[in-house]
């Protein structure tokens, strides 16, 4: 990132590395999955196809992340831990989070059509996440029994449920005669009422689906004589157990006990106390200006692997544009966005009452950041995964692109304003860089040459070299090179793209409503409504 004066508001990012020796574990959740599950005819109370996915999924995320070192799913959320000596993304919580939702999000989105071939995605599917910090390997295994418990009485009660519906009850009804029922009448019922033995229904229902790797040997090359050579390697295996924290299961796995450590005891009894721990979260400070920046992982990779145009391909960036689209659409809190390459910044209205729905599950009034975070960016990865035929019909997805995220909260008008100048000066230092440095290898330069010329000019000598050297006058380049993409909501709340420079307050003038408050219970009553894709 470029220096410029607004560098200031970076003194606003907050640090939230989790210190050693606490375990890491990373979970999401599906959002708004009932009615995704619906949309998409999925089975009763259970779905073999989207389980699958789900698994299949995690293995990618095991796969990508060696530091996973085991994780546990049902339904449609997974958790994802890390081994306790990892330094992933220096332990900062919103990297971590962010990544992992991202990718797996975008995995889900590629992976879709080889679960559901005659299914078309309705609509981007996306994830919340969270960081569960786990002080002692203890309360991993108390974190990991209350998953693998809810699991057991979800999916009991899921089955009563559906077999009640399936026999003619209606919705009320069939809650109604599950209300204060034990799990003991539960079973019951199953067996007097439709003869099913709920032991016997499939493992991965009842039990959940767990990820660890195991050493195998490979091969991994022949000597001069033809001897193979081999190595052990870690491989991901999907198992289906009773119970994930016994002991006789978990120190019998060697990766779990070196990497994570051994289980003392059996858990007798999940205590109240440390679920409450889990469900502690970092809120963000109410009555300010909260932006999502959002980032493409390693995109430099990403962006010569599917061949961009540099140093700007317009393609990318209105495939860019157009998911930050979709993402205001989606999220009516959002009222502005600016994006710039594999960059982009949301900015939330100072009295969001965002995601307050799943907020009020633990506490009323506060809005968390990871919460924000995950939606957003699994929002946009999932859509930039969907979208790229549409921008890219000649070229594959070689692999699935991810995002990473933080939340940043801006008390001032003035300052967040300070703050989307910085992002823009940062576009125009960057791109009138990477326009000489392309301009000078692409007429014959190595790229060490281009750089050495580039080497401490300042933006006047970059003018004249461009315009001596290759009669370009940069100031004719497009304007969305220049100074990146800004959408809002117009007045008929229809979201549009459109370049400007909105480093001059002279901007702020012009479209001041982008920033007025609005009423409390307005921006309530807006709160997350589902976008189809195909309104875009
Ligand atoms: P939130 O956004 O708060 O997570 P949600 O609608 O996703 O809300 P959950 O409590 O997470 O609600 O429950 C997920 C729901 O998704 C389940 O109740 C179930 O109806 C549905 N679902 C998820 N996976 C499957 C599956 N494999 N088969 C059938 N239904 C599923
Ligand atoms: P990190 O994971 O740290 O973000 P990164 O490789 O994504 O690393 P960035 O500093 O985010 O690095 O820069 C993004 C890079 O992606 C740019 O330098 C550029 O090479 C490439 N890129 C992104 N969008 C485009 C585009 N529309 N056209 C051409 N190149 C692009
Ligand atoms: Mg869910
Ligand atoms: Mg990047």
């Amino acid at each position: 990132m470029a220096n410029s004066k607004y560098e200031y508001v970076k003194s606003y990012e907050f640090e939230d590395e989790i210190m050693q020796p606490n375990l890491i574990v990373v979970r999401l959740d599906g959002r708004n999955f009932e009615r995704f599950s619906e949309i998409h005819e999925f089975e009763k109370p259970n779905d073999v196809r989207a389980l699958n996915l789900m698994n299949s999924c995690a293995t990618a995320v095991v796969e990508e992340y060696p530091d996973i070192v085991f994780s546990y799913g049902f339904d449609d959320e997974y958790s994802f831990v890390f081994k306790k000596t990892s330094n992933f993304y220096q332990r900062r919580a919103s990297k971590m989070l962010t990544l992992i939702v991202s990718f797996f999000s975008s995995v889900y989105a590629t992976k879709w059509k080889e679960f559901f071939p005659q299914k078309e995605l309705e609509y981007p599917p996306s994830f919340h996440a969270r960081v569960i910090s786990c002080a002692t390997l203890e309360v991993l295994q108390v974190y990991l029994a209350w998953r693998q418990n809810a699991c057991h009485s979800d999916n009991l009660c899921r089955t009563c449920f559906w077999m009640l519906i399936r026999s003619g009850k209606t919705i009320e009804e069939a809650k109604e005669a599950l209300k204060d029922c034990q799990k003991e009448e539960k079973n019951e019922l199953l067996f007097q009422r439709f003869g099913i033995n709920y032991k016997k229904l499939p493992e991965m229902f009842r039990q959940g689906s767990c990820i660890f790797k195991t050493e195998v040997e490979v091969v991994v090359k022949y000597d001069e004589h033809g001897n193979p050579i081999k190595r052990l390697r870690r491989k991901p295996n999907i198992v289906h157990t009773q119970n994930i924290v016994a002991k006789k299961f978990w120190n019998e796995q060697l990766v779990l006990v070196k990497e994570l450590g051994g289980f003392e005891d059996e858990i007798a009894k999940i205590k109240t106390e440390y679920v409450k721990s889990f469900l502690f979260e970092n809120k963000l400070l109410p009555s300010t200006y909260i932006v999502i920046r959002i980032d493409g992982c390693h995109f430099h990779r990403f962006s010569d692997i599917h061949g961009f145009e540099k140093p700007n391909d317009a393609q990318a960036l209105n495939l860019m544009n157009t998911c930050a689209v979709a993402v205001l659409k989606e999220f009516h809190d959002i009222v502005f966005a600016y994006g710039v390459s594999d960059e982009y910044s949301f900015v939330l209205r100072k009295n969001s009452q965002f995601n307050q729905r799943q907020a009020s599950v633990y506490k009323t009034d506060n809005i968390f950041s990871s919460q924000i975070v995950s939606a957003i960016v699994s929002f946009f990865s999932t859509m930039y995964a969907m979208k790229w035929k549409e921008f890219f019909p000649q070229k594959n997805l070689k692999y699935p692109p991810s995002f990473d995220g933080r939340a940043v909260c801006y008390p001032s008008e003035e300052i967040l304003q300070d703050y989307l100048a910085w992002r823009q000066v940062d576009c125009h230092i960057n791109n009138q860089y990477n326009t000489c440095f392309w301009m000078l290898v692409k007429s014959g330069k190595t790229k060490a040459e281009a750089q050495q010329c580039l080497k401490g000019t300042q933006t006047q000598e970059k003018y004249e070299l461009l315009s001596r050297q290759f009669g370009t006058d940069y100031s004719s380049l497009p304007v969305m090179f220049r100074q990146g993409s800004f959408v809002y909501r117009m007045k008929l709340q229809e979201v549009v793209v459109d370049h400007s420079n909105i480093i001059e307050r002279s901007f702020w003038k012009e479209y001041s409503s982008i920033l007025e408050e609005m009423p409390a219970h307005t921006s309530a009553a807006n709160e997350c409504t589902q976008t189809s894709v195909s309104a875009s």
